[in-house]
């Protein structure tokens, strides 16, 4: 189309781990027309795990197009744009030419794995040769122990930028000479989008860069500089919302349109789960699954290893996350398919029901390890207690509910940490369209399971978020009317004692297969 066609719309693109979504929202709130795509993975190696910028680039516009075409709208009917984003995983560009000097390195690589360890074990072996301040700094400090920049970890920008700098002599070179530039995804596209005006990011994403603490709300200067990273590559820190963010240039779709929020994938998605408030949780069962309690301007250090991270910064709003998380859940279940255990996600549920149990058979889901509370990255998958008389449904039932158990494991150590009574849980996800899967984890948890009609929650935050700040919409209040439960999930009673047993089964089938490799 080449005009407008007097609509008004609010796009909102979500940059996930395996796909990339672009929905269009109307006034009320409403998906009008959405449109995705696969985000490519590339495994130069085991264990590494790129994206191709251009690709990333490519598929943003894409998206956004299409969407546009299913809307039958005009550019010009978008009125402003929020994007969200997944989290930790960067690229470096040259700032005269905008070519990258690699991929994207992303979060679930784990080429640096060797850095990590060494620096973690000369951290605590060789603390003193670090140096007095530092040292004094870290044990003075000692939230950093609880899981700010003091312990690396692999999903971290920190070392993986390290390792980056080590491999790419031009990168070096550039970066020595201030000529390189360093990027999260939402970077990366927001200095696109703008044709190089912004190099920025906002505080939910450098979060989890590890060169930024989240306790005082600065970079952590003394870790930049004896990791050697050059400061002139790093972008600025904004607020996820508001009228800094620029506009995409008109040259790309054929308008100018005001980007007015740039916010992680986990921030939005607790926004668009409409959990503004402390206490307020979201499950999120996708990928991974993610347990996140809203902590409002409280950071939560723990030691068990829930990384206090931040969900949206909005003026003097500073909302942290609480966050548990299993890096397999969908991952779980493709395999299962991949194997031939089901066929169609809808049949799961009509499969695993036609038994009463998965017959003593347990399944450990530890293809990336195990997180917190038990935190083995060495953990084998497996499944334990098969008999003659298992069949393939027993599996599938055994896997169905080691998912759950994750997550019962999960909220057991978010109430141990947090001390915080939930009541009700709003949930989200490709997964959570299991019922079977709600409902177990309603009875083990003994929580109310809420699912909306509407599960893009990531999609609708950071279009909420956009469409607030551009006063599309005056307040949250307002918005709370667009959201539509589509089932409620409660508890029921007594049915976690019948579960009680096999739970505490399952746990002894993790304690055989972690430190197994
Ligand atoms: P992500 O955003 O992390 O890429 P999604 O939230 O879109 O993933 O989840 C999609 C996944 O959800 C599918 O790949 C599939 O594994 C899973 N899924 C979809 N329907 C069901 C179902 N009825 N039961 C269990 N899993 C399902």
């Amino acid at each position: 189309r080449s005009s407008s066609t007097g609509r008004k719309l609010i796009a909102s693109v979500d940059f996930g781990t395996t796909s990339v979504r672009c929905f269009l929202f109307d006034h009320q709130g409403r998906a009008r027309s959405s449109a995705s795509a696969k985000v490519s993975q590339i495994y130069p190696q085991q264990g590494w795990n790129e994206i191709d910028p251009e690709d990333v680039w490519t598929k943003f516009q894409n998206v956004f197009k299409t969407a546009l075409e299913n809307a039958d709208a005009d550019v010009s009917d978008v009125k402003v744009f929020g994007l969200s984003t997944q989290r930790g995983s960067f690229v470096t560009w040259d700032k005269r030419t905008g070519k990258p000097f690699h991929n994207f390195i992303t979060w679930k690589d784990l080429r640096a794995d060797h850095l990590v360890k060494s620096w973690n074990n000369s951290w605590t072996l060789h603390g003193i040769r670090l140096g007095s301040t530092i040292l004094h700094q870290a044990t003075r400090n000692k939230r950093y122990l609880a899981g700010s920049a003091f312990k690396f970890m692999n999903s971290l920008v920190s070392l993986r930028l390290r390792w980056v700098l080590d491999h790419h002599e031009n990168l070096r070179q550039a970066a020595k000479d201030g000529n390189a530039l360093f990027g999260t995804i939402e970077t990366f596209l927001i200095h696109r989008l703008t044709r190089g005006r912004l190099h920025a990011t906002d505080y939910s994403n450098i979060c989890v860069s590890g060169l930024w603490d989240p306790y005082t709300f600065k970079w952590v200067d003394w870790l930049i500089n004896m990791l050697e990273i050059p400061k002139s590559l790093l972008p600025e820190i904004k607020d996820s919302c508001g009228d800094h963010w620029g506009s995409i240039h008109q040259s790309i779709f054929g308008a100018e349109i005001p980007i007015r929020c740039v916010v992680s994938d986990q921030g939005a998605s607790l926004f668009g789960s409409f959990c503004f408030k402390p206490g307020d949780v979201r499950l999120t069962m996708g990928t991974g699954s993610f347990v996140s309690y809203n902590t409002a301007e409280k950071p939560h250090a723990s030691v068990s290893g829930l990384y206090p991270v931040v969900g949206w910064k909005i003026g003097d709003e500073v909302v942290f996350i609480a966050e548990g998380h299993s890096s397999d859940t969908a991952t779980v279940i493709e395999w299962c398919r991949d194997i031939d255990l089901f066929e169609e996600y809808d049949d799961i549920e009509t499969l695993i029901t036609s038994i009463p149990n998965s017959d003593d058979v347990f399944f450990v889901p530890a293809f990336s390890g195990i997180q917190a509370p038990i935190n083995d990255e060495t953990a084998a998958t497996g499944f334990i207690g098969i008999k003659p008389s298992t069949r393939k449904v027993h599996l599938l039932r055994a896997a169905v509910e080691s998912l759950a158990f994750r997550v019962y494991q999960m909220c057991q150590l978010m109430y141990q940490e947090t001390g915080v009574v939930v009541t009700k849980m709003r949930v989200d996800g490709g997964v959570c369209r299991n019922d079977f899967l709600m409902q177990l984890i309603s009875d083990l948890t003994m929580v109310t399971i809420d699912r909306p009609t509407f599960i893009e929650t990531a999609s609708h935050g950071a279009a909420m978020m956009a469409g607030l700040s551009f006063g599309i919409w005056k307040s949250r209040n307002e918005l709370q009317a667009m959201r539509q439960t589509e089932r409620v999930f409660f508890p029921v009673e007594n049915r976690w004692l019948d579960y009680a047993p096999l739970y505490s089964s399952w746990k002894n089938a993790v304690r055989r297969l972690c430190n197994w490799y």
